[in-house]
């Protein structure tokens, strides 16, 4: 995609988008509602043309490609199954209008039914099946006919918390085995973060970052890829030094370090996530790291995990995250505490 923007009248739906998406890859295009994820899809499903822009192919220009040349596989939100159609009569559906010979489409209907775990279901119509088993033949459906790419928009958006798992392992599975390009929008950052060779972050239309699921989550570009992402403490630095690859700043009554990134000036931001926090009890600060006080606001038992909710003495809320059986001692000691980490754990923004 190259510059591609996308406008309804007065309201800018995509500005100037320019991604890669390589040959094999399972891109996932992450933001919030609103965020123009399902507008960029239908864009490269040749559905919606872009306002400007330019969408290559193996750098071939395909913006004025029509869809059914472009013949994507797509597993939509509101892409139903044919409903008078039995299981196998859906997904030969795509091989009948390529006029495929019989044979060869009883063969491929047999394996793409094998491959998503629907033998016994066959004669069935749509109607007579769970969720889980509607969107398998929905995949089963938009891969039978072997596209070189696989449009897929928020799937399992309509299923329980279990079987949303099950067909998770399910969809990466089938990316592994078909070595197809998927091409995958969701709005929860845990199913892409879990799913994704690269996540491809939205917000406004405008693309924040695109990376590996560990770089944009500990490596996030800015304030908005940080929190949509996950937990994370976010501490105001004033003052800030940058020598030698490593930045200081003053946050209330303590001088902090941070690798310097990026964000430079006389402010900006040491966000760190809760997992990389340590904390003890005791007067004295830890020698080793960032250290700052807090007191305990709040305490969450989450069965394994214990989430601690604390407060800095200038009013900055910090959350950790411990392992149940350290919790216990420690908070029966009453404080008061130190927050501490490695400075190579932290990451600096910008401000704004
Ligand atoms: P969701 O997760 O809620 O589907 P999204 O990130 O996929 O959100 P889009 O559906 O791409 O968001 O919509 C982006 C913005 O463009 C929204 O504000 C939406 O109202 C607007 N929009 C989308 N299609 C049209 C249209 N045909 N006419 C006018 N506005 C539109």
């Amino acid at each position: 995609m190259r510059g591609i923007s996308k406008r309804f009248g007065v309201f800018t739906a995509l500005s100037d988008i320019s991604l890669d998406i390589a040959k094999g890859e399972f891109l996932t295009l992450l933001g919030p509602s609103g965020s123009g994820k399902t507008t960029l899809l239908l864009i490269l499903a040749g559905f919606e043309a872009p306002s400007d822009g330019r969408l290559l192919s193996d750098g071939a220009d395909i913006t004025e490609v029509p869809a059914e040349t472009r013949s994507y596989g797509m597993v939509f939100q509101g892409y139903a199954l044919f409903p008078h159609m039995s299981v196998e009569a859906n997904i030969a559906f795509p091989l009948q209008v390529r006029r495929t010979d019989p044979a060869a489409i009883k063969r491929r209907v047999g394996e793409m039914i094998e491959r998503v775990g629907l033998r016994g279901h066959e004669k069935k119509l749509p109607a007579k099946l769970s969720g889980g088993q509607q969107q398998r033949v929905a995949l089963a459906r938009a891969l039978v006919f072997e596209p070189g790419v696989l449009l897929l928009d928020e799937p399992f958006s309509a299923l329980d918390k279990n079987l949303r798992e099950q067909m998770q392992a399910e969809v990466k599975r089938l990316h592994q085995e078909t070595g197809t390009t998927f091409v995958f929008v969701t709005h929860d950052q845990s199913e892409a973060l879990a799913l994704s060779t690269r996540v491809a972050i939205f917000d406004h239309g405008r693309l924040q970052q695109i990376g590996r699921p560990d770089e944009v989550y500990e490596q996030p570009a800015n304030r908005f890829v940080a929190e949509f992402l996950g937990e994370i403490n976010l501490l105001p630095l004033q003052d800030l030094k940058v020598e030698g690859g490593v930045a200081s700043g003053q946050f209330e009554d303590r001088r902090l370090t941070v690798r310097a990134s990026g964000a430079n000036g006389a402010g900006a931001i040491l966000a760190i996530r809760p997992e990389h926090l340590g904390i003890s009890a005791g007067a004295e600060a830890p020698r080793a790291g960032n250290a700052i006080r807090a007191a305990l606001d709040d305490v969450v038992y989450q069965g394994g995990a214990t989430r601690l909710k604390l407060k800095t003495p200038g009013g900055v809320p910090i959350t950790l995250s411990l392992a149940s059986q350290q919790a216990a001692p420690l908070l029966g000691s009453g404080g008061p505490f130190w927050i501490n980490w490695p400075a190579e754990q932290g990451r600096l923004l910008p401000t704004t």
